[in-house]
């Protein structure tokens, strides 16, 4: 099947020659005439075939490429169940069922098929869907989880930030719905997760390692996990032997999984909560008292204009953070914003560290685990960074 074209202005083939999956309309010469969401041949100005891509005329994304290859191909149901099977096929080298059985997936370009994420809670698949690319092949996508063995899919739409792409809104079962909340596993631990209601698709699945890091850390210790959500940090905590766990959320919603996760592992005893902001929190509270402090924002920088805000917030919250924390104790400190590339939050956390006149040395450096793959030529895709301190 022939395809419609776009072809690039002189000279702009470089960052698809070399793979990066996104074209910007400014390097555009002449658009296709497609609709949204129609899938695109992307040619350079000399006319030669690059790949193929979903077409996104409203957004300064234009093209998304899920294919390079300089070749016609056939782009069928059994393409796309190919990328999905080559995905399924990584996590199950990754995990063993009896231990851990939340994942991710699908991560979009991490995965080569952009515009889609999908986390999977035991038999349910929760598809995140962001471009109305994905939307028109979405039937083939519920097909081939179906086929994964995945007999529940919930499609959770993210509100208003996909506007541009005319993404259909609301949320629902695709097919039976499964009842709510699931238990699953993480690393033989089990949570509460409802991907109807909770934040994200269900669970922040993507600090699981960094969690079990922390558990190495925190026996015997008194450890404050802020922006708790559902305790995910708590909980490996308490597991761990910590002798005392404060977990501190605004979301009086998070506050309540949080509590029924812990209780659902019998820890209550040496665990508090606290529905309040974190900022509040960490100013009303005495200095050098935890051994053990995690930092885990929701992304301050939504978009590149927000970025110099965002560093200060971070920056500000890192300060309160050291001041915390007793002398040879460990702060982890993330940061999920897109937007904030590694080496400015390391400037940061800097920042951060002399404000509040500390000597820090950086044990480990973080991010996110191998669920969450990052494609190559796709740097953008490495969203979650963190820092593993050593706080004197
Ligand atoms: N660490 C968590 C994920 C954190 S997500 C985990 O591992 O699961 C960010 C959380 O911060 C959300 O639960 C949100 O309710 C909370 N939050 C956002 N702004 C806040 C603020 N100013 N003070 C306290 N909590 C806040």
């Amino acid at each position: 099947m022939a395809y419609k074209k776009l072809i690039l202005k002189s000279g702009r083939e470089r960052s698809l020659i070399n793979r990066h999956p996104w074209v910007f309309s400014g390097a555009v010469k002449d658009l296709p005439q497609a609709e949204n969401g129609e899938i695109i041949e992307v040619h350079s100005n000399h006319k030669e075939l690059l790949g193929y891509g979903f077409f996104s005329p409203n957004s300064q994304i234009t093209c998304r490429v899920f294919e390079f290859t300089q070749e016609e191909i056939t782009i069928d149901a059994a393409f796309w169940i190919g990328k999905l099977q080559n995905a399924f096929n990584l996590r199950m080298r990754l995990f063993n069922a009896a231990e851990t059985n939340c994942y991710r997936l699908l991560h979009a370009e991490g995965d080569f098929f952009p515009g889609i994420i999908i986390d999977v809670y035991g038999a349910v698949a929760v598809v995140q869907v962001l471009v109305r690319g994905v939307e028109q092949i979405a039937e083939i996508v519920y097909q081939g989880l179906n086929q994964l063995g995945f007999s529940f899919i919930y499609l959770k739409t993210k509100q208003n930030t996909q506007l541009l792409e005319q993404v259909e809104q609301g949320s629902r079962w695709v097919g039976a719905a499964h009842p709510m909340p699931i238990t699953v596993l993480e690393h033989g631990i089990s949570f509460q997760v409802n991907v109807e209601t909770g934040q994200k698709t269900g669970f922040f699945i993507d600090q699981r390692e960094n969690r079990k890091l922390l558990a190495e850390w925190s026996n015997g210790k008194k450890v404050l996990n802020t922006f708790s959500y559902s305790g995910g940090f708590s909980i490996y905590a308490l597991k761990a032997g910590a002798s005392l766990v404060h977990s501190v959320d605004s979301s009086r919603d998070a506050i309540a999984l949080c509590e029924a996760n812990i209780a659902l592992e019998s820890m209550q005893d040496k665990h508090q909560s606290f529905t309040e902001d974190c900022f509040d929190f960490l100013k009303r509270i005495d200095d050098d008292f935890y051994d053990v402090v995690v930092l885990d924002p929701p992304a301050f920088a939504k978009n590149a204009r927000s970025v110099p805000n965002a560093a200060r917030g971070y920056q500000n919250l890192n300060a309160l953070g050291f001041r915390k924390i007793k002398k040879g104790g460990i702060l982890f400190t993330y940061s999920c914003s897109q937007h904030i590339d590694k080496d400015l939050f390391r400037k940061v956390v800097f920042s951060a560290a002399a404000e509040a006149r500390r000597n820090v040395r950086v044990l480990k450096q973080l991010s996110q685990p191998e669920d969450h793959p990052i494609n190559i030529f796709h740097p953008e895709g490495e969203y979650l960074k963190g820092l593993m301190l050593l706080v004197d």
